[in-house]
């Protein structure tokens, strides 16, 4: 029924079948098949342990997995890290880890190497981009990335995927121990990306904003996907909204 339910949408930017990890014996994601839409942001969300991370970077090509990863139409079976960014994928990981003794523009700076490499050099008209979107780093671009805020990092590592000019773009848990104003922005952020043509795999235990800013969920509970739908009706589903939405959740608002 899904099936049928995707069919008449726009064409996919990443597509995900079957797509199983497992550490030693432990399978930690079992048959997932996760589809991203042109312009669509997708969130994944589920409790600590579920396997989300596992997910993104199973997607990335950081982990093996059996299974297909399919983005832009073609199989990246075979394909590295370093190909499937020059190919327009950017994971922005959990911890957000910069380089903390260079400037936020030599951080931006690196964010545009891969392009650079393949003798693509507009790199300051995308930071001029970047700090559009970000103007609190255009303040701070001569300061020091590891005297920056845990607000200011967030946005540093988004500024800096955005550099790689990415088609998509993972993100896990880009609200992760931010203050709730900072979440806020960020999720702002996060949905005012997609008028930039960036299609994004959101993955964030913040259930309830996530789901607010997508188009499409999946929940994952060990390793499985439980539930997927409109993000609208996902909201409004008795079962997710009793065990994922629940009061903390909603304090956060
Ligand atoms: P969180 O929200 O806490 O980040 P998650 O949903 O991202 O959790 P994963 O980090 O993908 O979950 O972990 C899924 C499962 O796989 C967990 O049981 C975890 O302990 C296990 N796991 C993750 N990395 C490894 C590893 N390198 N070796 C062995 N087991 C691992």
């Amino acid at each position: 029924m899904m099936k049928q339910q995707m069919s008449g949408e726009a064409e996919s930017v990443l597509e995900v079948r079957d797509l199983s990890v497992a550490y030693g014996k432990v399978e930690a994601l079992h048959s997932a098949n996760v589809r991203v839409g042109v312009g669509q942001i997708v969130t994944v969300i589920g409790p600590n342990g579920a396997g989300k991370t596992t997910m993104l970077s199973a997607i990335m090509g950081q982990l093996a997995g059996s299974g297909e990863v399919s983005f832009v139409g073609q199989s990246q079976a075979g394909v590295s890290v370093e190909g499937r960014v020059n190919r327009g994928m950017s994971l922005v990981p959990e911890r957000r880890e910069l380089f903390a003794s260079m400037t936020v523009e030599d951080n931006l700076l690196m964010g545009a190497y891969a392009r650079y490499r393949q003798g693509l050099r507009n790199h300051q008209e995308t930071m001029t981009e970047v700090f559009q979107r970000f103007p609190r780093l255009k303040e701070r671009r001569n300061q020091f990335a590891g005297t920056l805020s845990g607000g200011e990092r967030a946005m540093l590592v988004l500024g800096r995927a955005l550099m790689a000019k990415p088609k998509v773009l993972l993100l896990d848990e880009p609200s992760l121990g931010l203050a709730p104003l900072i979440v806020k922005e960020i999720f702002h952020i996060i949905s005012d990306l997609r008028r930039s043509g960036v299609a994004i795999l959101l993955v964030e235990q913040n259930a309830r904003a996530a789901l607010q800013v997508s188009d499409f969920g999946y929940v994952l509970e060990t390793g499985t996907i439980v539930f997927e739908g409109p993000s609208a009706d996902l909201i409004h589903d008795q079962r997710v909204a009793e065990t994922y939405l629940g009061a903390a959740a909603r304090s956060l608002q």
